[in-house]
């Protein structure tokens, strides 16, 4: 499949030919038809399969598709993705900043051991129109109400194995209940495996979610 060949917004199209991509992954050939209609997701793919992208482009574009209606708060996150390190999370923030290339959405990164309050100013100054976050850092934003997840339109939770195995669970829990309800938000997640306690919380999380493994 190319790039092309699916329904993207000529902006994202533009950002992605900029990155150099034209065929699609496996995993974004399978799972962009079917998150790009709003489908909620439970992917198998470990790094270097493509999976930030299949799911970034499909964030991208929905917001584009989709503009706010009237101006919001800008501590109001529309797009929120969760991974389990600061060096994962960069990562995909750097990504989203170049697929977000030729449109007017902001990407703000929140992770533990960078400075808290340049993040704070960040959150005070930008639209949060995308955010990724390491569970902890954000967890402390979100309690103190500097960041609000009331009206998360996408929710990513990107290794869900390696949150559970770094213990982050709890943390990963109590945001997801800051945001809305299953049926209301678009929920992808992706690990790489699947134990019972994965599969559980999977099922726990997504809303009559298409499954996917690469
Ligand atoms: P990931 O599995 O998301 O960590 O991606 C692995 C690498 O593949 C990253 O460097 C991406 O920039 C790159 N990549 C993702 N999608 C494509 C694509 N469709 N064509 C070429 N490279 C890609």
């Amino acid at each position: 499949t190319r790039f092309h060949d699916l329904n993207l917004p000529d902006r994202v199209l533009k950002s992605i030919a900029e990155m150099g991509f034209e065929y699609c992954s496996e995993i974004q050939a399978e799972t962009l038809p079917m998150t790009l209609q709003g489908y909620d997701l439970i992917g198998q793919a470990q790094t270097g399969t493509g999976k930030t992208a299949a799911f970034l482009i499909a964030m991208i574009s929905d917001f584009l598709d989709y503009p706010l209606a009237e101006k919001r708060a800008n501590n109001l996150a529309r797009g929120l993705i969760i991974a389990p390190t600061r060096e994962l999370a960069l990562q995909i923030a750097e990504e989203a900043v170049k697929l977000t290339d030729n449109s007017h959405l902001n990407v703000v990164a929140l992770v533990g051991g960078m400075s808290y309050e340049k993040q704070k100013r960040q959150l005070e100054t930008e639209n949060v129109d995308i955010l990724v976050a390491t569970p902890g850092r954000l967890l402390d934003f979100a309690r103190h109400k500097k960041v609000l997840l009331s009206h998360v339109e996408c929710l990513v939770l990107d290794e869900a194995d390696r949150m559970l195995s770094m213990g982050f669970i709890p943390d990963v829990k109590s945001i997801i209940r800051m945001t809305p309800h299953k049926e209301k938000r678009q929920t992808m997640l992706f690990s790489a495996t699947f134990p019972k306690d994965i599969q559980a919380l999977a099922t726990q999380w997504t809303y009559f979610p298409k499954e996917v493994s690469v």
